[in-house]
């Protein structure tokens, strides 16, 4: 199984050069071989293959105003034209949109190298054209024998600089099996609430952040276009703020799947209609914030990775409503209703935990049944809040 470990590294002046000159190169070959494909198939109805793209390139490095080219490793270009063709096989079998181009502004700055293009030794990774290795900062170790066979280099929006690698290997081996099983609601005024009682909450910093990021976000807008330089940095500072929120998320994230995972064989969660949840005002920070989809991603690919289950309630199911001692089904739950006493057995329940109990049995029932995982209704858009990562992170 690959999976992909993302370090931060802090390029010297001459690599830094290097990498912006090959993100520029990427993009103007990913650029130029759209175009050649677009023409082909707008005035011919020609499709132009990979094969063709990287003969074109050959070409353009031969001409005069393209030879600059020729200055970066060429791994980069080939694969940017690879993952072209990857773009145009899904348009062909209408799994996504036509591929469009690569703005300078808005696009992402990567470049992937394959093992033609790096040396990965002792712990140091060079690329090709380069003399001496990144400086990455090792936050957290690459398993033992892992070696990587791609790695991509990319720059955020914040100008910060991040390697990834994609490394094949031994690593992970699934965890010793265990009776623990455990139920997750998404809480309102909690992150997270188990089926144990316990809540988590949201990272601390979240509101001061927050509100950084509404003051940076207020000033960037009275920035008028003649503001030049200044408007540039209050676009930078946005940037960075959105980008530590993001950052301190994921890493909240990352831990409490990780110890769900490890502690428990089963995890029930609630297959939750983000976009559902949206209409509702006082919902919509929570949920943004909590990134239930992220959540649910990270949970899921863990426990493929340490032989775990992750069991999907169907939405419809009512855990909110039903007392989950008694089995009682309360009329009405409205919103701002925290803890109720149930009408038949008197059992007073904190809502966030009766419903973490309640998914936990639903689940049970389910895997019991034999039926597994049900198949999930992945409404078209419903979980657009999550991109799909095809590559997997560790915590
Ligand atoms: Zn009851």
């Amino acid at each position: 199984m690959k999976r992909a470990f993302k370090y931060r590294f802090y390029p010297t002046d001459a690599q830094a050069a290097d990498l912006s000159r090959t993100f520029g190169c990427v993009r103007k070959v990913y650029n130029l071989a759209l175009a050649a494909r677009s023409e082909a198939w707008i005035l011919r109805q020609e499709r132009v293959n990979y094969n063709a793209t990287s003969a074109m390139l050959t070409a353009w490095k031969k001409t005069e105003e393209l030879a600059y080219l020729n200055e970066v490793s060429s791994v980069p270009l080939q694969q940017v034209l690879r993952h072209l063709q990857t773009a145009f096989t899904n348009f062909f079998a209408k799994r996504a949109k036509y591929p469009r181009f690569k703005s300078r502004k808005k696009s992402r700055k990567s470049a992937e190298y394959t093992t033609s293009a790096f040396r990965f030794r002792d712990g140091k990774l060079t690329l090709a054209k380069m003399t001496e290795p990144l400086a990455i900062v090792w936050s957290r170790p690459l398993p033992e024998g892992a070696a990587p066979s791609t790695v991509t280099v990319s720059q955020d929006a914040a100008g910060r600089w991040f390697v990834s690698l994609l490394c094949e290997g031994p690593g992970l081996k699934p965890l010793p099996a265990t009776d623990a099983v455990v139920g997750v609601d998404a809480g309102l005024d909690h992150l997270l609430t188990l089926s144990t009682g316990e809540k988590i909450t949201n990272p601390r910093y979240e509101r001061r952040d927050r509100a950084r990021l509404a003051k940076a976000q207020r000033e960037l807008a009275r920035k008028t276009k003649g503001d030049g330089a200044n408007r540039t940095k209050a676009r930078r500072k946005v940037a960075r703020i959105h980008a530590r929120i993001a950052d301190r998320r994921r890493d909240t994230l990352h831990k409490i799947t990780t110890r769900l995972v490890r502690e428990n064989q089963t995890i029930v969660i609630e297959d939750l209609a983000v976009r559902n949840l949206l209409k509702n005002g006082r919902l919509a920070r929570a949920i943004s914030d909590a990134a239930w989809s992220e959540f649910r991603s990270m949970l899921e690919y863990k426990a493929q990775w340490y032989g775990r289950e992750v069991i999907a309630v169907d939405r419809w199911f009512p855990s909110t409503k039903l007392c989950s001692n008694c089995g009682t089904l309360q009329n009405t739950m409205p919103l701002s209703v925290r803890t109720w006493t149930c009408g038949s057995c008197g059992v007073t329940h904190d809502r966030d935990v009766n419903a973490a109990r309640n998914n936990l049995a639903a689940g049970l029932a389910v895997s019991a049944c034999g039926a597994g995982v049900r198949p999930q209704r992945r409404t078209p858009g419903g979980q657009s809040a999550t991109k799909q990562e095809p590559l997997q992170r560790e915590p």
